[in-house]
């Protein structure tokens, strides 16, 4: 868990705005690289943790691709690394959440859990969230059995039988993680080839808890009111209806970006997320993006990490300009 620094928190009854010069929100490897190299412009950034300390970054359980852990490194610890590093320089992190911004003047106002934000600049660093399969059982028994979250929940999974869904790296890296638990790993995906690079295909095939069913989508958590007891499936192919036994299920089939609140007022693709140039500028001036809630392509913690500085290095150079 990260240690959250600062316990300034603007108040709910305090009805006066904090006036800052850039306000980061999130606090994935994007949020806090930008308020490092913010902080060391003496920018003095403030950033909003929102709910997900470290972002999804933080839950996975080691970290093999990020440049300078040859041996990785956990996500969270990762997270915590960043935050000291950001704080040294004088970042503020702040568990709070944005509610609303209005974009439509500067200074922008921000509205969060505990208060009122204006932020001469603000770096939009929300990130992006699991997809769901929205079939029936799967909200009923989300907690009890189903999961989106392998670090957090696999350990409850010890011995037990465990279905997979997906067939990117996500899918199989978080399956091959659960097999440190799980007695089985079944990988259900909807296509007979994979997403995932090379090396995570490697691994799974190799593995002997891993088994797969291919062509085939999951259609109903079957549970007994307790707990999951099993999914309906559907073959693609041959259209065949199966029952898979299971006790648990982890849906892993890709993320949705956390821009709802900037509908209308920044530009997007059609998937919801912000459409940026290589500066990391957004449609709106005085903002900036960084890491997946503007990028679903990459999705990695290193290039989050150069997104969040990039946005950072811009925003500077845009007060600078300001005060030429
Ligand atoms: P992803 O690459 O988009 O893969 C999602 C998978 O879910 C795909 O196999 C897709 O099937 C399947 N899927 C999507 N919607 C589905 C539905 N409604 N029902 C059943 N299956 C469905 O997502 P991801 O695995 O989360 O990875 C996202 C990005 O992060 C990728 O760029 C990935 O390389 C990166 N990543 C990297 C690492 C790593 O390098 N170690 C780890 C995790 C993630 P189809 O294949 O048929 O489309």
């Amino acid at each position: 868990m990260l240690n959250l620094g600062s316990t300034s928190l603007p108040s709910a009854n305090n009805a006066e705005p904090k006036h800052v010069k850039m306000l980061v929100l999130g606090s994935g490897p994007a949020g806090l690289s930008a308020a490092l190299y913010a902080a060391r412009a003496e920018l003095a950034p403030v950033v909003l943790t929102g709910m997900e300390l470290g972002g999804q970054a933080a839950l996975t359980h080691v970290i093999e691709n990020y440049p300078g852990f040859p041996e990785g490194v956990g996500g969270a610890e990762l997270g915590e690394l960043f935050q000291k590093q950001a704080e040294r320089f004088g970042a503020v992190v702040e568990f709070d959440t944005a509610q609303a911004v209005d974009l439509s003047q500067r200074p922008f106002r921000v509205t969060t859990d505990n208060g009122v934000y204006l932020a001469e600049t603000l770096i939009v660093a929300t990130g992006a969230r699991p997809n769901h399969l929205e079939v029936p059982g799967e909200y009923e028994n989300t907690g009890k059995g189903v999961s989106y979250c392998a670090t957090c929940d696999g350990w409850f999974f010890k011995d037990k039988k465990v279905i997979v869904v997906g067939g990117g790296d996500s899918a199989l890296e978080e399956g091959l993680f659960i097999t440190r638990y799980a007695s089985s790993v079944t990988i259900i995906h909807r296509r007979d080839t994979l997403r995932a690079g090379a090396i995570l295909q490697k691994r799974a095939f190799d593995h002997p808890k891993v088994s797969f069913i291919w062509d085939t989508v999951v259609t109903e958590v079957v549970s007994d009111d307790q707990k999951t007891t099993g999914v309906k499936t559907k073959n693609l192919k041959t259209g065949e209806a199966g029952l898979v036994e299971t006790d648990g299920l982890f849906i892993f089939i890709g993320h949705t970006p956390n821009t709802q609140m900037f509908k209308g007022q920044l530009e997007m693709d059609e998937g919801g997320y912000i459409v940026a140039n290589h500066l990391m500028e957004t449609s709106m001036p005085g903002v900036f993006v960084a890491g997946e809630v503007a990028d679903s392509h990459f999705r990695q913690v290193v290039t989050s990490a150069g997104m969040g500085a990039a946005a950072a290095i811009q925003a500077t150079r845009f007060l600078e300009a300001e005060e030429a």
